[in-house]
Parts: C-alpha cells; structure tokens; sequence
C-alpha cells in the first residue's frame, strides 16, 4: 500500500474532475450580460443584486449555487447584493426558518451589511401600487369562484375567456379593493387581477392575480393584512424598491419575465430591473426541493433538517463540509441556461481538495482489535511524534502516546489472507504507522465461540518511528491507538441518502421516499482515537488515517466523542482495497 495515497486522500496520478464539470473560459452568459451593461452605461454602472429566499425551509445546496452567484458577483462589479425575505405567504414560514437562513448565508462567507430586507416591509407600498393599477384601469376585482377563474383561463392550446367582471368601472374595483383590505369578504370571494390578455399565448399573461384574500397572521405584520400579494407582482416591485439592478432567478421563471416586466411598466417604480435566469442546480443520489426536504423531515426520514445526511447547508456543515469547498464546488459548476444534473461525487471532490489541505492528521479505529506486544514491557510507555499534516508543514508535529497494548483494525488482521495481503497475518511484519515494526506471533481465541480475541506480537525495538536502520521492507502500514490512552467514541458513517440517481423522477411514478437508501447511516460504537482528539470542539474536523475525513458532531459531550465521516478517502483507498484482495 502507498502510504502517501492514504495520508493526503489523492489519487495516484493527481486529481481529474468529472467531465461533466469542464468550465468554458472567460466570463458566463451573465457577467457578460452585466459587462455588455457597463460598457453601456446601463444603470450608470451600477451592479446591484439580491438574494431572496422564501423562509419556508431550510437553505439547500441549490441555494448556494444561487447566494454565489449573486454575492459574487456583486463582488466582483464593485456592487452590493441584498439579502431579502420574501415573505408573503403567510401560511408555511417562520421565523426559525429566517434565522437558519441568516446563519447559512454568514457561514458561507458572505455579507449583507446593513441591507436585510423583507417583501412585507413593502406590503403598504405594494398596496398602493395596486391602487395604481387599478386607478389606470390596469387591474380589476373579479368576483368568479377559484374554480371559475380556472376554467375561463383557457390551455395551452386554447385561449382563455373574460370573466365577466374584467370591465367593471374602475370607481367599483377601487371600492371593492378597499373593502377586501378592510376584511369585509371572505377568502376566494373576491380577488385582485391584473388586466392584460385573456388570449396570450403566455399563460402568465392571462390576468394573472395580483392579490388574495387570506385571513392569515403574517410572521411579521401580525393581524394588519388579510390580503396578501402574489409572487410575481411582489417579486419585481420588491427589486425596483431596492434598485435592483439584475434580478438573477432560476430557468422555471423564464416564462415569467414578460409579466415580470409588465408590472414594472405599468406602475412608477423608479427603475426597472432585468431578470436573468439560469439552470437550477440539480444534484444525482439527492433531491433539492424544499418541500420534499420538509418530507423527510416530517415523515422523520431523516434526523433535522441539519441531518449529515441532508443537502441543506445546515447538513452539510453537520457533516464536515466546509464553506470554501461549497463555495468552490459552486464556482465550477458555473451558470447555464440549460437544466443538467451535476454529478454528487463533484461535490465530494471539492470537499476532499479542501480538507486535504487543512484537516490535521490523527489515527482512529473504527472496529478495535486487540493487539499485545509480548516484549515490550509491561508498565512502560513513550510518546511518539507523528507529523500533523504531510500537505503543510506549518501544521507541525504531536505526539502520540504508545505502549504494549494496543488496538489496530479488524479489517487489517486476515489469519488466512489472500494473495497480495500487505497487512498483518500471523508471520508477517508491518510497520505501525509513526512507531515500530511489529510481527504477529500467535492468534488468541474465544474457544467458545472461535472469535479472535486478540493478536500477540513482537516488535523491533530498532525501528523507532517506523524506518528500519538495515533497510528491511514491509509492505503495510496500519494505524492504531494505544489502549490505554485512547478515547472511546462513536462514530456515524454515511452514505447516500438515496440509492438512485434521480429519484424525483421515477417513470413508475412512485413516491421519492421509496428509494431511501436503508444503509445511508451505519453507526459504530465502540470506537478508539487517540487522546489529541479529547475535548474537541463540535464541527472541528480531522483526517482519520486511511479511513477519510470526519468531524465532531454536536451531540458529543463531555467524555464521549461523536463524529460524522464527512467523506471517505474514496479512489485511492477504493483501489487500493481492490489490488489487495486479488
Ligand atoms: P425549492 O424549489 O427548493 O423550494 P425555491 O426556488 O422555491 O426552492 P426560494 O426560497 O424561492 O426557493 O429560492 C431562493 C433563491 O434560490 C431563488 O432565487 C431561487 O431561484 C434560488 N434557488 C432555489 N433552488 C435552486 C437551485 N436548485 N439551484 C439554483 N438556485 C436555486
Ligand atoms: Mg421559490
């Protein structure tokens, strides 16, 4: 085994990305966009953008490609990027929800100043440009049931049909407006349509709504509004208040945009943004909708939303994810205007290149195996130094503590081992990583039920640090724990959430929580690191030789360590595992 491989995590032969993640170079189609409207003067220059998620969930992946976007680049055109609440359905957010999202947003390193917004910040606004509308004769109350509105609106084929109330006097729309804020009707008794083409060939255009009546308390406002706007008309007079100047929005609103911009021609609002869309992010093995994650959370699929296994920021950063590897994860997939799945194992890649370079090196056994060294002395012990990080020399050294009862892995011991076994068996030498050379002698058993109860060996005092002064090889290096000393932890490995690739779209049409993967969290009990590990704080992550990156999750208390395996050291050992069985 190539004892390098396993220390850094890289693959024999350097690393090489997926191939579905080659970025063109030179700018995207956006920041071309935005350079096109320097040059030309557009906006006198200005780059102003804005993040604006609905607080009705935790933040996902998705949302990360989408806070780097508009974060960086308002960073990099010298411009700012607000963060906004749009919050104007009241039934499903809440305010644990903003908080979470705050959180996430900092912790991946970006910041809003002073410029937090919320959509219902500009309710009485909103309301007043509705007032304009209606004023121009550019929007009516229609008084059809839901129902009906549905059936007058038409298909794709067909055009739709005007309600019969589309040409009510605009003094009679005003009056009835008012009297749906005040709360005079009830909810789908009356609503609020903007008055455009009932025959577009753009749904959108068919006299969308403009407001609703739902007699509901806002997280915000309280009990000051029992009609709330819709998402379109909300949505782009929210950026024209904030002088938005590109509101950069996923590819399902693409069809969206010509109502986007009727709004902000029909009514004074100051400035008129351009909205750009791009590709949402898709991921393989995951699924990126807030609903479906509140699914999980709910039917308790999962643990939390901030569950290791989850593709929210809050699971993510649970697991050991760090803030620079999503952010470069985000970078290389770049923008398109075409939908594509990204591969997770990109993902992993980037989390993997971070790590490497900054995990510090410590040894673990997940699966303990007993392993005495008949001549060395019983009561003695000495501390052993062992190099923190082989990729940074500045990490220095520790040192880490070795005596005549020790733990290795299970996995390392095969008393009848194939061909090409470089690990231990009984004969055969290997080195204990940063101490001594050791040989297994004998092999004790449960004679009840012939489990191997622990190994006997023999060192060479000669081989301190692991090297051997006459140049004798071995081919294996395993790590350990010295009994003693060690720790006791548990550790949580993962693997995929679900076991395939797609799971939203199923062409059986069965439900996304039919392909969880069963084996996506094994836990270990009963695991021993070596004592450098005691008191670690909570979201601290290490390297665990050979057995891949992991940090201390937040359920460890005094005395007892948990940690989430973040990722596993994947190619180079997956291979290595492989040569060695043959
Ligand atoms: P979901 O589909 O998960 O419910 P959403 O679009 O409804 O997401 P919002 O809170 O409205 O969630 O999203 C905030 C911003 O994040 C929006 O601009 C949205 O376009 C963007 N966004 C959401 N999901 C993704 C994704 N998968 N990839 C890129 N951007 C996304
Ligand atoms: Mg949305």
């Amino acid at each position: 085994m190539n004892q390098h491989d396993s220390d850094t995590g890289r693959r024999r032969g350097g690393p090489t990305l997926p191939e579905t993640s080659a970025k063109a170079p030179g700018p995207d189609f956006i920041r071309s966009i935005i350079i096109a409207d320097r040059e030309a003067d557009k906006n006198r220059g200005r780059v102003h953008t804005r993040f604006p998620p609905e607080p009705n969930g935790y933040l996902h992946i998705g949302h990360a490609k989408s806070i780097v976007l508009n974060f960086g680049i308002a960073e990099e055109f010298g411009g700012k990027c607000n963060l906004r609440f749009d919050d104007t359905n009241p039934a499903k957010e809440e305010v644990e929800y903003v908080e979470s999202i705050m959180a996430d947003v900092r912790w991946l390193g970006y910041d809003w100043e002073d410029r937090l917004f919320y959509a219902s910040d500009y309710f009485d606004r909103l309301y007043e440009f509705a007032e304009e509308l209606v004023r121009g004769g550019r929007a009516y109350v229609d008084s059809l049931s839901p129902e009906e509105v549905r059936e007058h609106r038409g298909t794709l084929t067909e055009p739709g049909r005007d309600s019969p109330y589309r040409n009510r006097p605009i003094e009679e729309n005003l009056e009835l407006l008012r009297r749906m804020r005040a709360g005079e009707f009830g909810e789908g008794e009356h609503v609020l349509r903007a008055r455009i083409d009932m025959s577009s060939p753009n749904i959108n255009l068919r006299d969308p709504a403009i407001y609703r009546i739902k007699h509901a308390p806002h997280h915000r406002t309280g009990e000051a509004w029992c009609i709330y706007p819709m998402y379109d008309y909300a949505h782009p007079l929210s950026d024209a208040l904030e002088g938005i100047t590109h509101s950069i929005c996923t590819l399902e609103f693409e069809n969206n945009r010509p109502l986007y911009d009727w709004f902000l021609d029909n009514v004074e609002a100051g400035c008129h943004p351009q909205q750009i869309e791009f590709a949402r992010l898709n991921l393989s093995y995951t699924v990126l909708s807030k609903r479906k994650l509140l699914t999980l959370v709910t039917k308790g699929h999962v643990r939390g939303w901030d569950d290791p296994r989850m593709p929210t920021i809050s699971g993510l950063r649970r697991r050991g994810y760090t803030p620079e590897a999503i952010r470069a994860f985000c970078e290389r997939v770049g923008v398109a205007k075409v939908n594509s799945t990204v591969d997770i194992a990109l993902l992993e890649y980037f989390v993997r290149e971070d790590l490497n370079q900054r995990a510090p090196r410590v040894m673990g056994v997940l699966r303990p195996l007993k392993l005495v060294i008949e001549n060395y002395p019983e009561g003695q012990q000495e501390e052993l130094e062992a190099v923190n990080n082989p990729e940074d020399p500045s990490a220095g050294t520790r040192l880490v503590p070795f005596s005549r009862v020790l733990y290795i892995e299970q996995e390392d011991f095969r008393e009848d081992p194939p061909k090409k076994w470089f690990r231990l068996s009984p004969g055969r030498e290997v080195r204990l990583k940063h101490a001594y050379y050791v040989t297994c002698t004998s092999v004790l058993r449960d004679p009840a039920n012939g489990e191997i109860l622990e190994l006997r060996c023999s060192y060479d005092p000669e081989t301190r640090g692991g090297w051997s002064e006459d140049g004798r090889k071995v081919l294996g290096t395993l790590h350990w724990v010295s009994a003693a000393h060690a720790l006791e932890a548990e550790v949580r490995l993962y693997d995929r959430l679900f076991d395939r690739e797609n799971p939203s779209e199923d062409p059986e049409g069965r439900d996304f929580t039919e392909f969880l993967n069963p084996g996506s969290l094994e836990v270990l009990a009963g695991c021993r690191v070596e004592p450098s590990l005691a008191g670690a704080p909570a979201g601290r992550g290490y390297q665990f030789l050979r057995h891949g990156y992991f940090c201390v999750d937040p359920d460890s208390e005094e005395g007892r360590l948990v940690f989430n395996r973040t990722v596993t050291l994947k190619d180079s050992w997956a291979r290595i595992e492989k040569s060695e069985a043959r």
